[in-house]
């Protein structure tokens, strides 16, 4: 129940926003109130902002009812930066857009709602990227990537968003924008606010005579830096437009609201190796540091014996990582450039600044691909170490500080008593060496008293080392936040501290932009609000809540995230074994049944870049599992044992609805299906215009007989039943007769397995948690293949690509020589085929399989080998998941959003691997989808 001031705040907004945009649905509250710290706040109301003017509204109409508002952008926040117990107003979805400026691509403009990875892909064309590199690229959002001024492995304090920012355009607490690419917005800014001006200058010039200050806030500077507010704008800046857009980086979204930022770009260098230098001690590899940082290095990666100890059961680590001596330290250098001359030359001024220091062993630089991903993986995988092996119900914590270098031994060694001192056994020690900037990771538990005094002591005891031992910083890269508010004025001294606090003042008058970030009275604050992780099941007990799921899920932004189906998992557990608030949990339980169940697409794209290996999917399937009722259970059953019936009703009732469509065509048949599907309360499924009709019975056991070439084909139970849709040509044949035409005409025997109209690859049924019979059918199926295949004697082809992994993933004789549809034409068809007519244009679509078997690649290399020009869909997956898309289009329709914008204006078809996914397809864009065998068959005929 909102109170009034909320009330009239969503009655104001949704008079401009649409109402489902604006939400205060408690499920959905809750899954906003985490970000990737361990820190939760629910907020009252989540906006979906989609423009500027929306933003300026929900700003507007928050100042003027005097509620707090905090700009969120993927959440992947360290510090509690991200969090609001008011207004959280998320600009992300439609946030997209992006211009690249001069024809070298030297600058680009970018809306808040881009991962920073997207940006790359934008500039990779040119041989450029963005100068951030925060190792949550991936997920991180240009919003959240400038407000944080994150950085990471190469950027150091060169190429961050505050080296390489040249304008930005942002709105104030009163709704004012300032564009300071536009010399006008600044005229006219100067008039409204002259107030703001005039207080930057007077804090500009209040340094300048302060000499101390100046030359301190220059020196705190030189390491990394996020702890307060990027107050070096002040001393590297005269003019006052320069020193806003650089204090806006790092303000972690306190003093305005990001509509836009343009980055100047740096060179994304084409050659890369690295080296692992082992070092007898801390001591020695830390001596080497000051000397790589004057060589040609583009990182410096330091990792404890610990560090190494956590990935050296990974079966790629060399023999090496399991015998280095206890007291032994890494460093992994990284040597980059855009000719091979050049990384000879880097190679050997790197060896000769170094050649002092003695080594365990020789190193190598390497840039053999295996090689060199595992240096990087056992880097990038420390995170995931801690925090797979870490206790259920503790929090996986990434501290980020960052020392003086020539005192960087010194401070390893005090930080490696500090965690000894207060028994953090798993904790390890990594960072980038060159800025002085250390990652400490380990896990804490928060559920105690006890433990909460252990974190805080820790913390008091780590700001003192860091502080008064060797004035280093407190946050390096994720930002000051909840986190490190209480120790800002610490850390820098009560001077410059009130320079923040005039900062605050001059930006936000009301307190109303993210308040309790970065500026805290409260010294405590940083053990409040801490967020509990209660057990819920094995498969999702280790997640971080990292948010480095959500770009890859379908669902993300129409119901919840993966990682908001975890934290409403949680809850509900957790009020499960509190037994608090029953009618809470009744509600969760009613809600979680739609938003976390019935709309998860279970494809388990988010297992891909989870750094835990979390397949939401799988949990979501199990919940289903555990909640199939017995009836439903025995239907499957019976449905399993009598699939040949099955196929051919799903056939007869295509056939019919495809007769009645040709009959009353698209709008008169939209409309009667329309509402037969209210009618019956949603359980009848929607009907499309690509409804396929019935595809006829396969009769057939060998074709071709007497070739040297045979193949075992299995036509899928959705191939079995669907036959042509209305968009396909009028001489197309089936997809399963197409098949055999192609296999014939590349000189192939083709087996059809024995009892094939019983078979099916158990999917249909393990995906809505039936899994018993899902098991059943796969089983069934690898008898059938066996037999067919004469032991594994000739390759088996699927003809969907999520059959293929369904059964990939099943089967358990390992004889079988299984083939997907893109690997069986890529490496058996196309050699004995000439591509005769390549198409001009054509667009391609990954479906979640092709993705997880990693076969994206061999797809963009068939569909190149047919066409001159080929669009590669770049969005997730298609929503479609399996059959859902007939029962919850809503999800089918959010998936599909962007297709039509990739698909180029001359292109009229689309090819893919899954028979409903191209349903899926078909309607929610401009082109008709069909499997890549109709590409194949038309170019090479
Ligand atoms: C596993 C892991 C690894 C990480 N590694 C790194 C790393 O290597 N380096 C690093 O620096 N960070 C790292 N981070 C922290 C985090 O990912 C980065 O700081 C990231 O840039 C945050 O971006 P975001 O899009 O998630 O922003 P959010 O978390 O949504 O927001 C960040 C801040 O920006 C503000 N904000 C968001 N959008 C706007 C806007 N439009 N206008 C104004 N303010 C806005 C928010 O209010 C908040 O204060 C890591 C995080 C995780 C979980
Ligand atoms: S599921 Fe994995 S990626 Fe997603 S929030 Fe949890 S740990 Fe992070
Ligand atoms: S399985 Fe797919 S839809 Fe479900 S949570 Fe994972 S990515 Fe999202």
């Amino acid at each position: 129940m909102l109170t009034a001031n909320y009330q009239q705040l969503k009655d104001i907004l949704s008079e401009r926003i649409p109402s489902k945009r604006i939400i205060t649905n408690p499920l959905q509250l809750l899954a906003y109130g985490t970000d990737a710290s361990f820190y939760r706040l629910i907020p009252k109301i989540v906006v979906q902002v989609h423009t500027e003017e929306e933003a300026i509204e929900v700003i507007r109409q928050t100042a003027r009812l005097n509620i707090p508002v905090t700009y969120r952008a993927a959440g992947t926040s360290l510090s509690g930066q991200a969090i609001s117990d008011s207004v959280l107003m998320v600009a992300t979805h439609e946030w997209r857009k992006y211009t690249i400026l001069d024809d070298d691509a030297a600058k680009i403009k970018l809306q808040p709602g881009i991962t920073g990875a997207r940006a790359n892909i934008y500039l990779q064309p040119f041989g450029r990227k963005i100068g951030p590199d925060p190792a949550s690229i991936n997920a991180a959002m240009i919003g959240g990537i400038a407000a944080n001024n994150a950085s990471g492995m190469c950027c150091g304090t060169a190429q961050n968003s505050y080296k390489t920012i040249a304008d930005i355009r942002i709105v104030l607490y009163d709704g004012t924008v300032l564009d300071t690419s536009d010399e006008q917005s600044k005229k006219d800014f100067v008039a409204k606010h002259p107030e703001i001006i005039a207080g930057i200058e007077e804090l500009r010039d209040k340094i300048k005579a302060d000499s101390i200050l100046e030359e301190r806030i220059r020196h705190k500077f030189k390491i990394k830096n996020t702890t307060g507010y990027s107050i070096n704008a002040l001393v590297d800046y005269e003019d006052p437009f320069d020193i806003i857009k650089h204090l806006m980086i790092g303000s972690e979204g306190t003093l305005a609201f990001i509509s836009d930022l343009t980055y100047h770009t740096v060179i994304d260098e084409k050659y890369k190796a690295c080296a692992l230098m082992i070092f007898e001690t801390i001591e020695l590899a830390c001596e080497a540091v000051p000397l790589l940082r004057e060589s040609p290095v583009s990182a410096v990666e330091l990792l404890d014996r610990d560090s190494i100890r956590s990935v050296d059961n990974d079966p790629d680590a060399p023999d090496y990582f399991r015998t280095m001596p206890e007291t032994a330290c890494v460093l992994l250098v990284e040597i980059q450039a855009n000719e091979k001359s050049e990384m000879d030359a880097k190679e050997a001024a790197i060896r000769k600044a170094v050649e002092s220091i003695p080594t365990i062993q020789p190193y190598r630089f390497t840039s053999d691909p295996k090689e060199y991903s595992f240096n990087w993986k056992a880097r990038k995988g420390l995170l995931s170490s801690v925090g797979g092996l870490r206790k259920t119900g503790t929090s996986c914590i990434i501290e980020d500080v960052a020392f003086p270098v020539p005192r960087l031994a010194e401070a390893c060694i005090a930080i490696k008593q500090l965690f000894k001192k207060y028994e953090y056994h798993d904790a390890v020690l990594f960072g980038h060496a060159l800025e002085g900037n250390l990652h400490l990771t380990f896990s804490q538990d928060f559920s105690t008293p006890r433990e909460v005094k252990r974190y805080a002591d820790m913390m008091d005891e780590l700001a003192d080392i860091v502080v008064n031992k060797f004035d280093g910083s407190l946050k390096a890269e994720h930002g000051t936040g909840r986190n490190m508010a209480p120790y800002v004025e610490k850390e820098w001294g009560e001077a410059a501290y009130k320079i923040m606090v005039r900062i605050k003042d001059i930006f936000d008058p009301n307190k109303l932009i993210n308040p309790g970030v970065i500026i805290n009275e409260n010294p405590k604050i940083h053990l409040e609000n801490l967020k509990p992780l209660p057990g819920v099941d094995e498969i999702v007990d280790k997640c971080m809540e990292c948010g480095f799921c959500e770009p890859n899920c379908v669902a993300e932004g129409l119901t919840l995230s993966p990682r908001q189906r975890i934290v409403i998992a949680r809850e509900i557990s957790r009020l499960k074994v509190a037994g608090e608030d029953p009618a809470r949990l009744k509600q969760m339980l009613h809600d979680a049944k739609y938003y976390s169940d019935e709309t998860c697409a279970t494809d388990g794209l988010c297992g891909l870049v989870c750094p835990v290996k979390i397949d939401t999917g799988k949990f979501v399937k199990e919940i289903r599992h555990q909640e199939a009722s017995d009836t439903a259970k025995k239907v499957a059953g019976y449905i399993g044992s009598h699939m040949a019936g099955t196929t051919s009703m799903a056939r007869g009732g295509l056939n019919f609805v495809h007769f009645v469509h040709s009959i009353l065509g698209d709008t008169l048949m939209g409309s009667i299906a329309s509402t037969m599907r209210t009618l019956s309360f949603k359980t009848i499924p929607k009907w499309n215009k690509d409804m396929p009709k019935g595809a006829r019975k396969i009769k057939d056991t060998v074709v071709n007989e007497g070739q040297p070439d045979k193949v075992v084909y299995f036509p899928s139970c959705i191939n079995r039943s669907m036959g042509k849709s209305k968009g396909y040509e009028k001489d197309d044949v089936e997809l399963t007769e197409k098949t055999k035409e192609l296999l014939q005409r590349a000189g192939f025997t083709i087996i059809y397995p024995e009892g094939l109209n019983d078979l099916c690859c158990g999917m249909a049924f393990s995906s809505k948690g039936l899994k018993e019979e899902g098991s059943r059918k796969s089983k069934e199926l690898e008898a059938a293949l066996l037999k067919a295949s004469e032991d594994g004697k000739y390759p088996v082809l699927f003809d969907m690509s999520p059959c293929f992994y369904t059964f990939h993933e099943a089967y358990e004789n390992k004889k079988l020589k299984i083939y997907d549809p893109i690997e069986f034409m890529l490496d058996f068809v196309m050699p004995k085929l000439q591509v005769k007519h390549p198409r001009e244009v054509v667009t391609v679509f990954p479906v979640c399989s092709v993705k997880k078997i990693g076969m994206e690649t061999k797809l963009m290399e068939l569909a190149k080998l047919c066409s001159k020009e080929v669009a590669f869909v770049q969005s997730n997956c298609c929503g479609f998941a399996g059959d859902r898309g007939f029962t919850y289009p809503e999800l089918n329709k959010h998936g599909q959003r962007h297709l039509n914008e990739q698909i180029p204006s001359s292109c009229k078809d689309g090819y893919s691997t899954s028979r409903t996914c191209e349903i899926g397809m078909s309607e929610y864009s401009d082109i008709n989808f069909k499997s890549i065998f109709y590409l194949i068959d038309e170019v090479t005929k």
